[in-house]
């Protein structure tokens, strides 16, 4: 089932090419817009629930966004500097990169956000991302050690709540693709403690909330059909939540350029 066209007054042709003109004269889908997203991801995307308490505390988060609608398409553009510590190598920095876009591009595909309008009715556009690899104006350093020293965080890969992205030399494209979910505001799905109860409310673009999400039960080593990219190694799976943070944006963006009021939801993957 492809999108619903949207509505065409009679003045506009049946050319995909021109522009859209709605009944009271407003040009449909005849710009693009862009805006660098900078926000704290914590109760914006989602809360994470600890013993029936929802945690504080920052996770910051940026980005470019692009809405593209004369070509229909929305792109999140993270820029990456990859920094090598200790005797991290040119050879390291380089394979690190490599598995890092090719990460990044595992997310193509898998997110489709439908944009209603209520002067140019719906359409559906896909989310592309790209990683361009700078030396300066990153959106996020990757720290690139040996090993992650224990004495940050836990001694694994993640991102930290100030745009840093620690990494191995061992770090390749899974690990990539999950971490890279954080950069643009997914939170983890597996529970950090044994003995606590958590979990993990996602807030919708309608500004409703997901039922909590019981995160103990994914897991590390979770294998259900519920297990995600952002719940289990190796796992791939994305859902429609994993598209929320992106939709919330894109309606802010594109209500507060065009003056009215855009609804956005995540129609891709099926839930
Ligand atoms: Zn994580």
């Amino acid at each position: 089932m492809g999108a619903k066209p949207a509505p065409r007054s009679p003045s506009s042709g049946p050319s995909a090419s021109r522009p859209i003109t709605s009944a009271s004269g407003v040009c449909c889908w005849c710009e693009d817009y862009q805006g660098e997203i900078s926000v704290n991801a914590s109760n914006r995307y989602s809360r994470r629930i600890v013993d029936g308490q929802a945690e504080g505390g920052g996770r910051q988060r940026r980005y470019l966004l692009q809405v593209l609608l004369k070509s229909r398409r929305i792109r999140v553009v993270m820029r990456y500097k990859v920094v090598g510590f200790g005797s991290t190598a040119a050879e390291h920095i380089q394979l690190a990169e490599r598995e890092l876009v090719s990460g990044v591009a595992s997310w193509n595909g898998k997110i489709t956000i439908e944009i209603d309008d209520p002067e140019c009715g719906k359409q559906q556009l896909p989310v592309e991302f790209e990683a361009p690899l700078v030396s300066s104006g990153q959106h996020y350093t990757v720290e690139l050690f040996q090993t992650v020293p224990s004495s940050l965080d836990s001694g694994r890969p993640h991102v930290t709540g100030d745009f840093k992205m620690r990494v191995d030399w061992e770090t390749r494209a899974w690990t990539f693709s999950h971490e890279h979910g954080h950069c643009f505001g997914l939170p983890d799905e597996y529970g950090y403690s044994n003995e606590a109860a958590e979990q993990i409310v996602y807030i919708r673009p309608d500004g409703g909330s997901d039922p909590p999400i019981d995160i103990d039960a994914l897991g590390t080593a979770g294998s259900g059909p519920d297990v995600t990219i952002m719940s289990t190694h190796s796992q791939h799976r994305r859902r429609v939540r994993h598209g929320y943070c992106i939709a919330i944006e894109v309606q802010q963006l594109l209500t507060r350029r065009l003056g009215r009021t855009i609804r956005c939801k995540v129609v891709r993957p099926p839930t």
